[in-house]
């Protein structure tokens, strides 16, 4: 079978998360920081570690097979590529951020004003949605710093925390693109088999992290209760204890609403609630 190639960020904000995600699915390789290759031992799949803004056209073009690049990256090479999977990380915004003392106060005072941006391509298609007719400055870094040089009235630059808009004197004042790292493929690649098995292994690391394993002790007698409040995969798993009238029970429980079912089981009996990180969940 033909080796697959996976591109992915060779340093920067998605390199460190990408490695482990790989790590994770069971993937055996060297991340030597100065090789372009690193072939994975116990999988038919080399690594290629590029610029994060190569990748989208790599993939494309048929020279790299998958590849992992935040989503802003694909929306402004305007490839065509199939996105294979979310990966939940590397979240951020492209904002519409404007000085504190600015007088724009809607998406159409945009009208006529200069906005400086990194991603002219996204920003062209916003403003054509939204009807502006705005000068686009494409800059290549430090777009935040445009608007006091007088480059600009506005800026559309991605944003995580806002610390860097605040620290410039700038608000953000509009979404323009929400993006998180996504797995891509070559049209087509979702048909290989091999590629089939490596999104299996990344969605059952991916449902891994956003799942605990608990295990709780509890009188019999409120068994029926804890179980209403258990989701698991099929039902929860029910062991007696050595103690007479007691069970254990394992089960899973979603991340997002976690302490909100701790807390319903204490108040349902639940005792000695023993909490575990899960490796891998494959259905
Ligand atoms: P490269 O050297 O590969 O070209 P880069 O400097 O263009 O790297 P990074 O700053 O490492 O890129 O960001 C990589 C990706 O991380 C971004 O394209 C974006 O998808 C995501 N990201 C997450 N949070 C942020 C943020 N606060 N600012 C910029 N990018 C972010
Ligand atoms: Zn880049």
């Amino acid at each position: 079978m033909k080796t697959l190639k996976i591109a992915i960020q060779k340093s920067g904000r998605l390199n460190e998360k990408s490695v482990e995600l790989l790590k994770n699915c069971g993937l055996s390789f060297e991340n030597y920081k100065s090789s372009l290759i690193s072939p994975v031992s116990n999988f038919p799949l080399e690594i290629l570690f590029l610029r994060d803004d190569d990748i989208p056209e790599y993939v494309q073009d048929g020279i790299a097979d998958l590849g992992i690049v935040g989503e802003n990256v694909i929306e402004e090479t305007e490839v065509d590529v199939a996105y294979l999977q979310r990966l939940g990380y590397g979240k951020c915004s492209l904002k519409l951020a404007i000085p504190v003392n600015s007088d724009i106060k809607t998406i159409a005072d945009l009208n006529g004003k200069a906005i400086a941006t990194s991603y002219p391509s996204i920003l062209k298609r916003f403003l054509a949605k939204n009807n502006i007719t705005a000068d686009i400055r494409t800059i290549s870094g430090s777009v935040e710093i445009a608007p006091g040089l007088g480059m600009s009235n506005a800026i559309c630059d991605l944003v995580s925390t806002g610390g860097t808009l605040k620290s410039n004197g700038l608000q953000a004042f509009a979404d323009v693109l929400k993006s998180e790292a996504i797995l891509i493929g070559r049209k087509g690649e979702e048909n290989n088999p091999l590629t089939q098995e490596l999104i299996q292994r990344v969605q059952s690391v991916l449902r891994a992290k956003e799942t605990k394993y608990v295990v709780l002790n509890a009188e019999n007698k409120n068994l029926d209760t804890i179980k209403t409040l258990l989701p698991g995969i099929k039902s929860p798993t029910v062991v007696p204890l050595a103690e007479e009238g007691w069970s254990a029970v394992h089960t899973v429980i979603p991340e997002k609403d976690f302490w909100e079912r701790i807390s319903s089981l204490k108040n349902a009996g639940a005792q000695g609630i023993v909490v575990m990180p899960i490796e891998k969940i494959i259905l």
